[in-house]
């Protein structure tokens, strides 16, 4: 059933019971309270001759009169609705013998409502012996007409009550509508939601502060939910750009080892062609390998949890020094050294990692043809705000605006061909940015075109060196 129904099917059921219950105990107190008054009048009607009679009888003995007995006979009185009557209990309306005997004792008064020619009358009965033996005072007075009048009073509420119900029932039909449009609102934006499309929401400009603040907080789910939706999307899509890339950059390499190998195995070629074909083979292996390792690590470094250590700035960047040494080598850079003392919270291998990485970029970087600056790459570690911050820097030839936010997704290379032919795969930067997310930290890129790039990343400090 609808709420609107309910709502107002309760409401509804509720005013009329309780409007019929307040009419009826109004009638029904009326009537009572004019009952009462009228057994008041009568009782005192019947003490007032019950008093005068027995005077009458008193004067009568005393001054030798009859005054008493012409008194009793023109009280009396029977008509249809009333009845006045002093003399012998069993002349009463309604005598009956034995219930008289033993309800209606000398002194003692005696009310009660009897029918009488189809009539209900109340009758007062006073037996007093000292006005005769078994001798009462009778009062009778029909109250059919204030049955009639309590009859009449139901009659009338019955219409007032019908037209009240009637009025009520539009009004709360009408209102009930009106307090359930928002919901029956909320109920249509939740359907379209729940049909796909995340980003309506529902109109909060309700009067009703329970209203609004439903409406508030479902546009906040609804909120969340699309933003989640956007994400899982995202998601998604870098997901299925993932595995494109890396169907991608393993195919190349591998139709160039088999076409090279096809080459090799089936022409008698000299000793020239052979050991360049050979050597095409051995950089594409090696980037190969390249590309597998980095998977590897990605795929290890979002799975693993890594407990972070105190490092001593002083050991750590000796050590890398030594690791980098054939690095530069290779591509015949300098290494300059400017470092702080500290101790800073990583963990060490990943770190190493990261800046072999950027260093490896950095002197790619500066592979031009033609280049008249020096090959240079700082190392730079420094204490600031709380942290330990190691940046990169090399004079390379820097990154455009524009591709800074895009070289750390996976597979990203600036310039394909060069960054394939240096054994890359787009996948260097991605894995730093991972481990700078270890670190709680993010690697944050300058890069100026034609000058070189820095890469830094702000690592938490440990031990006393924070205070100092
Ligand atoms: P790769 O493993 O192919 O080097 P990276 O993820 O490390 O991939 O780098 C992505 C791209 O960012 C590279 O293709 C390169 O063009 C660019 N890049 C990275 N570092 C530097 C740098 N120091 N200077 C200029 N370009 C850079």
């Amino acid at each position: 059933m609808r709420f609107s129904w309910k709502m107002f099917l309760y409401t509804y059921i509720m005013i009329v019971l309780s409007f019929s219950l307040g009419g009826f105990m109004i009638i029904e107190a009326a009537f009572f309270n004019n009952i009462q008054a009228k057994e008041e009048n009568l009782i005192e009607n019947n003490n007032n001759l019950c008093s005068t009679y027995l005077t009458m009888l008193a004067l009568d003995e005393k001054l030798g009169t009859n005054m008493a007995i012409p008194y009793r006979n023109n009280l009396y009185q029977d008509t249809e609705d009333t009845r006045v009557y002093i003399g012998a209990m069993g002349l009463v309306e309604g005598y009956d013998k034995e219930f008289f005997n033993q309800n209606v004792q000398t002194g003692k008064r005696y009310v009660r409502m009897i029918e009488r020619d189809g009539k209900r009358c109340l009758q007062v009965i006073l037996r007093d012996d000292r006005m005769g033996n078994y001798t009462c005072v009778e009062t009778l007075e029909s109250v059919e007409d204030l049955y009639e009048g309590r009859d009449e009073n139901y009659r009338q509420f019955q219409v007032i009550l019908l037209v009240v119900s009637g009025m009520g029932a539009v009004f709360l039909w009408l209102m009930s509508i009106h307090l359930t449009i928002p919901l029956k609102r909320l109920a249509d934006t939740a359907k379209k939601i729940g049909s796909g499309d995340f980003t309506i929401r529902a109109k909060e400009n309700h009067s009703s502060l329970e209203v609004r603040v439903l409406t508030e907080e479902f546009n906040k789910m609804a909120g969340y939910v699309e933003s989640y939706v956007e994400e899982l999307k995202e998601e998604n899509r870098r997901r299925e750009e993932f595995v494109g890339n890396f169907t991608h950059e393993l195919k190349t390499p591998l139709t160039s080892v088999i076409g090279y190998a096809d080459l090799l195995r089936s022409y008698e070629l000299d000793g020239e062609k052979r050991r360049q074909f050979a050597e095409y083979i051995y950089k594409e292996g090696i980037r190969l390998e390249a590309l597998a390792l980095h998977l590897l690590n990605l795929l290890v470094l979002r799975k693993e949890e890594f407990e972070l250590c105190e490092i001593t700035a002083k050991y750590f960047f000796h050590e890398l020094k030594e690791q980098l040494f054939f690095l530069l080598e290779k591509y015949e850079c300098r290494l300059e050294l400017e470092v702080e003392d500290g101790i800073f919270l990583g963990e060490s291998d990943l770190l190493k990692t990261l800046l072999y990485n950027l260093v490896d970029n950095g002197c790619k970087a500066m592979q031009e043809e033609h280049r008249e600056r020096e090959r240079k790459i700082t190392i730079y570690g420094k204490k600031e705000d709380g942290c330990y911050r190691i940046c990169v820097e090399d004079l390379g030839r820097g990154i455009a605006p524009e591709e800074i936010k895009k070289i750390t997704e996976a597979f990203y290379m600036v310039d394909k061909s060069r960054a394939r032919t240096m054994g890359g795969a787009g996948l260097g930067l991605a894995l730093c940015k991972q481990i700078a997310e270890i670190h709680h930290s993010t690697l944050e890129i300058e890069s100026k075109q034609g000058e070189g790039s820095r890469f830094s990343i702000a690592l938490a400090q440990a031990g006393e060196e924070k205070h100092e």
